[in-house]
């Protein structure tokens, strides 16, 4: 996948001016396609959607939205090899998930095989397709370079009754794989290498996962693919910037038959930093095992973030607002995490989870009582409501709120000093206790009664406000950080891309305590952990008995930081 432009985009900015849809716009006025817009979705079923597809998807569902047409679902599945149903089902999955319906319009390519194969007939009748005998190698060689012409095949000239008959023997199954191939006769010396007598159909003694063994040949994708699209009356055909040089053969393939024709448009691929959208190289990740499977949280297929608790419409937000553009570039991940942060921000629940727990005594306050205050769920929401959470003498604060001797500009826990609990309490802390090993384990502090609800009624500040949870009513929990996957802004353009991974894009927590009110959290639904970032409970390892969390993002956004620099760099 090159990257030809490494300069970044900005992606609102190209938001407006869509130049497909101006397309699009252009043949309804036209009445070029009599007032309709149909397009499609052909995913080949052989790996899982990444966010690069949920790019194609939002393009293709998203018009077809905006100007009343359909949107098909097209299964590609012409390369019996490497697709199979696990992956069909797979790919349904998440383009529902993502919020989009092709209604009655699920295709299979495979569907059209023999329409496919007539029509491989009708251009073997007029002379514009031949059996070609040589072997792959000598094909290769033939072909020429970008500066040489190719050369004709001995076989070229052969008559459309041999033809016929070879072609039929082929689908037979007469012959072995690689002893011949059908072949569009179209120029040897043609500028653009794809048109220089480009392969229609090969042998390839395979069952297929739909048609079964009624198939030995099969179609080469530039062939299967203008008849799919013209098959189902596709209006626009939009596809990425690497079809640029097939769209050449697209329209001989459909000019040669006089059939109906669609327009196809291209558009830049998306690519994202610090990470990889192949379906090549993320099948390796999976197969290697360096990845917990297609949903590993750390993936960017839209399986891995729906586990790892992204939402369809922070997706779509991110799809909308990369635009489209006719250049490559890359989309900092900042922005999608951005997206995600802005979608949470306004719909996830507030808790309190402390990650590396610190325990807290109160001297003076009684050992057996419980007392129950309120906190507000989501202040960015009033109706979200508030909840109440248990406060007794022992709780949990996180391990880097205390510090025995804080630096200059530590505001937090520290001997002596006093801090807000949320919610609770003013507390100041009046000892620690230390292990063996030197660590502190226990932290000794008293309450001002006064301070209930965590002001104080004397006006007395303090410079910071800790999360907490009561240490006999914590609920445990492992929770799992992630961080990107890979370690270089351009994972791809290594070596090996494998050399490149993050050795740290996974920690696991296991003594983390969670307030109580988690344990009816539901599994996948979204919350915050105050001061912490957006969590969600696994569907894969959470059990009745075990909470497994998932951090989603950090509340850091660093969005904002890529965008003020970007503007630097442009006004230089
Ligand atoms: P990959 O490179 O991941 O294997 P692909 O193009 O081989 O992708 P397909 O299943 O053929 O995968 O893709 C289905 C559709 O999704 C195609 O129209 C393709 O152009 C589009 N698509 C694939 N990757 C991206 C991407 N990174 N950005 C935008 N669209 C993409
Ligand atoms: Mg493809």
């Amino acid at each position: 996948m090159p990257v030809d432009s490494k300069d970044t985009m900005k992606p609102e900015a190209s938001v407006p001016s869509n130049f497909i849809r101006q397309v699009i716009q252009a043949d309804l006025e036209s009445g070029r396609y009599e007032g309709r817009v149909v397009t499609r979705f052909p995913p080949e079923p052989n790996g899982y959607l990444h966010i690069g597809h949920a790019k194609s998807i939002c393009l293709n569902f998203g018009f077809a939205e905006e100007f009343g047409g359909t949107c098909h679902l097209r299964f590609d599945d012409t390369n019996p090899l490497k697709e199979n149903v696990s992956y069909v089902d797979s790919i349904k999955e998440d383009v529902k998930w993502l919020g989009f319906d092709w209604d009655v319009h699920l295709y299979f390519a495979s569907d059209y095989f023999d329409r496919f194969y007539d029509y491989a007939i009708d251009l073997i009748k007029t002379g514009k397709a031949y059996v070609d005998s040589l072997t792959p190698e000598e094909i290769r060689s033939y072909r020429g370079t970008l500066t040489e012409p190719g050369k004709e095949s001995p076989y070229r000239h052969r008559t459309v009754e041999e033809n016929l008959e070879l072609f039929q023997k082929m689908a037979a199954g007469k012959f072995d794989e690689g002893e011949c191939v059908l072949r569009a006769k179209i120029d040897m010396a043609a500028p653009n290498i794809i048109m220089r007598d480009p392969t229609l159909y090969r042998i390839r003694k395979r069952p297929h996962h739909r048609t079964g063994d009624k198939w030995c040949i099969y179609p080469m994708y530039d062939f299967a693919h203008c008849l799919s699209d013209s098959i189902e009356r596709i209006t626009h055909s939009i596809c990425t910037l690497e079809f640029e040089n097939n769209r050449e053969l697209y329209d001989w393939i459909l000019d040669t038959l006089d059939i109906y024709h669609p327009r196809q448009i291209e558009f830049a691929r998306l690519n994202l930093s610090y990470t990889i959208l192949s379906k090549r190289k993320l099948i390796e990740l999976v197969e290697g095992g360096y990845v917990d499977g297609w949903n590993d949280p750390r993936m960017p297929t839209i399986s891995g973030f729906r586990r790892r608790g992204y939402t369809p419409e922070a997706i779509r937000n991110f799809c909308e607002r990369i635009g489209v553009a006719k250049r490559d570039s890359m989309v900092d991940l900042a922005l999608l995490e951005h997206c995600i942060r802005e979608d949470l921000n306004k719909r996830a629940p507030r808790f309190m989870g402390v990650l590396r727990p610190l325990k807290v005594v109160i001297e003076n306050y009684p050992a057996d009582k419980v007392e129950t205050l309120e906190a507000i769920n989501n202040p960015e929401d009033q109706s979200m409501g508030t909840r109440n959470i248990p406060f007794s003498r022992e709780f949990y604060i996180e391990k880097d709120d205390f510090m025995e001797t804080p630096p200059k500009k530590f505001f937090r826990l520290a001997p002596g000093r006093e801090v807000r609990l949320r919610y609770a309490y003013f507390i100041t802390c009046t000892d620690f206790i230390k292990d063996e090993q030197g660590e502190v384990v226990e932290l000794r502090c008293t309450y001002d009664p006064q301070t209930r609800g965590g002001d104080s009624p004397d006006g007395r500040k303090v410079k910071s406000t800790l999360h907490w949870v009561s240490a006999t009513h914590a609920i445990d929990a492992e929770v799992r950080l992630y961080n990107d996957l890979f370690t270089v802004e351009e994972p791809v353009s290594a070596e090996d891309f494998k050399a490149v991974l993050n050795k740290d894009s996974l920690e696991i927590l296991h003594g983390a305590k969670l307030e109580p009110a988690l344990a009816d959290l539901e599994i996948g639904k979204q919350c915050q952990f105050e001061r912490l970032g957006y969590f969600c409970k696994d569907v894969k390892y959470s059990t009745s008995d075990h909470s497994v969390f998932n951090r989603i993002v950090t509340l850091r956004d660093q969005w904002a930081k890529v965008k003020k620099q970007q503007g630097a760099n442009e006004r230089k």
